[in-house]
């Protein structure tokens, strides 16, 4: 893409199962439309101990993520730490507080898991990429004791109202806003009408794939197959939405949100 701006997915997951075994047609197809640069977020310590090479530029974020609170892995707090060790410049991500799969204990493991991974970046000096699916709420709430122990947050997938930015929290923390395909559901409101709160300087784009494949995105196509993954290559389609909500150049915002995700890495 000649001319254009290279592109930053702040937030996927390469070493996802599913699509591994595709994994040289996702990287081409992200190329092909001008993703250079990603964060990585690998999320459980089978993924943490995978190696992944790739032409796209990715940064690894290790964390465990919600999702495998429950899962009972002896030691993981300690081979988190020994990861992020052998790797000065990772995040810890993609950690935090779901509310869309099911638990049974009311989210105490979950809330565990996250406690002690905030208090393991805080000790390390680490950025941190957060998942609050459907309780950013009560999410940023909890996390006001930890607000400025953190060096960096990134809010993944964010989908809160506005007047959230009103919080504590958001008073200390030295936060990035990543959005994502919720922005191209029709009946999206709540992230429509916070992007233009945002400030422009903390502006982050991502895809989540292969998850949360977005309305009016490319599925991943292998051959005759069809799979309906998402791909980094659906960036374009977000920053289209994302720059007409900001009354924005798309390529103008393409590369001050790649710029900000420069700015979130190196954050310290
Ligand atoms: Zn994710």
């Amino acid at each position: 893409m000649s001319g254009s701006p290279a592109l930053f997915d702040a937030h996927l997951h390469l070493r996802d199962a599913r699509i591994l075994p595709f994994h040289a047609r996702y990287v081409k197809d992200a190329l092909d439309v001008g993703v250079t640069a990603c964060i990585d977020c690998a999320t459980r310590p089978e993924e943490w101990a995978m190696e992944v090479s790739s032409s796209l530029a990715a940064t690894t974020a290790y964390g465990l993520h919600p999702w495998y609170a429950s899962v009972s892995v002896p030691n993981w707090l300690e081979r988190l730490e020994c990861v992020l060790a052998s790797d000065p410049n990772a995040p810890v991500g993609e950690i935090g507080l779901d509310g869309i799969r099911r638990v049974h204990d009311g989210g105490t493991a979950q809330r565990a898991v996250l406690f002690a991974q905030l208090d393991l970046a805080a000790r390390l000096g680490r950025p941190v990429i957060l998942h609050g699916a459907r309780v950013w709420p009560l999410l940023l709430r909890l996390l006001e004791p930890w607000a400025d122990r953190i060096c960096a947050w990134q809010l993944h997938g964010i989908n809160f109202s506005h007047e959230l930015l009103a919080l504590p929290f958001f008073k200390r923390a030295n936060a990035w806003f990543s959005v994502g395909g919720g922005l191209l559901k029709p009946a999206a409101r709540l992230l429509p009408e916070l992007l233009p709160h945002l400030p422009l300087n903390r502006l982050l784009v991502e895809t989540d794939s292969p998850d949360r494949f977005p309305i009016g995105g490319d599925p991943l196509v292998l051959g005759q197959h069809q799979l309906l993954y998402n791909q980094p290559g659906n960036l374009r389609c977000i920053l289209r939405a994302a720059a007409t909500l900001r009354a924005l150049p798309v390529d103008e915002l393409a590369e001050q949100t790649a710029q900000n995700a420069r700015d979130f890495l190196a954050a310290r």
